[in-house]
């Protein structure tokens, strides 16, 4: 939830300087993602940061430095005043972000209350591994009103076959530590599981509870056509992760100590529904976020890292370029409208409204980019469909009649799509990609890499 800030009335920028470009529909940011840090204490066998072929972090500073947070947070200040926004997040990422020290993150949020206009309510938000929060780290978070989410898999033996330090020694014991800290001194941590489908779903959800957290994100580990994910199988009928995220929304919904959210089921009831909602990885809207490496450059989301070296990169960096200018780079506009432009296939999916194509980075294979359903298709479309039965089963036979939604088996949801047109680009060449619908202007040369690194382990960093 966004928190106001009493800001001091000196540096601010100018109103004047403020609505030159923020009229109509231009595309907007409303949430930057920090690299506060460029490297980390843990190296999880799964991170599209370090082990899945992108290089890029070697060129980055360690720790963003005080003049790489002054030009940042001059270019949020700028932006926010010139599209006139109510409210904007920062989420420090990594890496760790805790590698940076407290004097950054005080550093950083003393900026922004001198920088960003006081309309603009702000709201903090970190992902961390956990392993360094102490109780000093805790008391900090708090009086800055960042919230927390950490990064655990399940049991100490789901967690610490891929989430390992640089000495190949699982991490539970030192990210449950954190944790416990942070329960404890009333920072309300969220949780952020990547699905192992080898783990019992009984077993990962039944220690989740225990935990107690305030949300659960569960995360499909991090994969595309050319290197699919673990359990891939080209069985038709095979949807392991599918059939392992609805056990655990069948017992979530049973279980009536289980008082956490879980963002994706919500996302996706909400979706049948009819609510507007956001999640990246799922639905429609716009994206409305950028990416602020360690050394100020300003790229798209960093999961786009899987699909190859260099995905990410863009000329523009915060020291140079505003916001808006960064807006426009090409990978910047794919991810932006992902979720409407979508391939042949998925426009003619029954639950499209629901699935928007699945997150982008894993629609992606080399030799056509971008425009292709989710790797993740049969699951997504066997998890959607298996909770739109059965909140049509659930809801009394008027409600569902005024909402208008009706059961819709896998099997007749599959049938949908089996009918679409083969990809234009196997029928001729020069196929754009991400272009199924008009104004895209995104040439495959731009989006389509060489598969880069080994082509197996795939998961998704925190
Ligand atoms: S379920 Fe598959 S075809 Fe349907 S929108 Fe999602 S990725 Fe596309
Ligand atoms: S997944 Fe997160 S905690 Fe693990 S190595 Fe990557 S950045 Fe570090």
């Amino acid at each position: 939830m966004a928190a106001s800030h009493s800001r001091p009335s000196t540096n601010k920028v100018p109103a004047s300087r403020l609505a030159a470009r923020g009229k109509g529909l231009a595309p907007k940011c409303r949430l930057v993602v920090v690299k506060a840090a460029s490297r980390c204490n843990l190296n999880c066998s799964y991170c599209y940061v370090y082990n899945l072929g992108d290089t890029s972090y070697l060129a980055q500073p360690a720790i963003m430095t005080r003049p790489t947070i002054d030009a940042l947070v001059m270019r949020v200040a700028e932006h926010c005043a010139r599209h006139r926004l109510a409210e904007f997040a920062f989420a420090f990422h990594g890496g760790e972000p805790l590698l940076a020290r407290s004097s950054y993150f005080r550093y950083f949020v003393n900026r922004v209350a001198e920088t960003v206009p006081a309309q603009t309510s702000i709201a903090y938000f970190m992902q961390t591994n956990g392993v360094l929060l102490n109780a000093e780290w805790c008391s900090l978070l708090r009086e800055l009103n960042i919230k927390v989410g950490i990064s655990l898999d399940g049991p100490k033996e789901v967690n610490d076959r891929v989430r390992i330090d640089h000495s190949a020694r699982g991490s539970y014991n030192r990210i449950r530590r954190g944790w416990d800290l942070a329960a404890s001194t009333g920072l309300e941590p969220g949780l952020l599981t990547v699905i192992d489908v080898s783990a019992s779903p009984r077993d990962v959800f039944d220690h989740l509870n225990e935990l107690r957290p305030r949300m659960v994100d569960f995360l499909f580990p991090d994969a595309t056509h050319d290197r699919p994910p673990l359990q891939y199988s080209s069985d038709e009928a095979a949807t392991p992760y599918a059939d392992w995220l609805l056990e655990i929304f069948h017992v979530w919904i049973a279980d009536e100590r289980a008082s956490f959210r879980i963002r994706l089921f919500e996302r996706i009831i909400n979706g049948i529904l009819g609510i507007e909602g956001k999640l990246d990885a799922l639905g429609p809207g716009k994206n409305e976020v950028l990416v602020v490496e360690s050394d100020g450059g300003i790229e798209p989301v960093d999961v786009l890292k899987v699909c190859g070296d260099g995905m990410t990169s863009t000329p523009y960096n915060v020291h140079r370029d505003s916001l808006d200018d960064a807006l426009e780079h090409p990978m910047v506009q794919l991810y932006y409208h992902s979720n409407d432009r979508l391939c042949d296939t998925c426009r003619q999916c029954r639950i499209r409204q629901v699935c928007a194509g699945g997150y982008l980075p894993h629609r992606y294979r080399a030799k056509d980019g971008f425009d292709n359903p989710s790797v993740y298709c049969r699951d997504l479309m066997r998890l959607i469909t298996g909770i739109q039965n059965w909140l049509h089963a659930s809801m009394p036979d008027d409600v569902v009649a005024q909402l208008g939604f009706m059961p819709l088996s896998y099997a007749e949801a599959r049938a949908a799509i089996a009918s679409a047109p083969a990809p234009a680009h196997s029928k001729a060449g020069g196929r754009r990609a991400g272009n199924a619908e008009a104004g895209s202007q995104l040439p495959i040369s731009t989006m389509a890499r060489q598969e880069s690194g080994p082509g197996s382990k795939v998961r998704s960093c925190e």
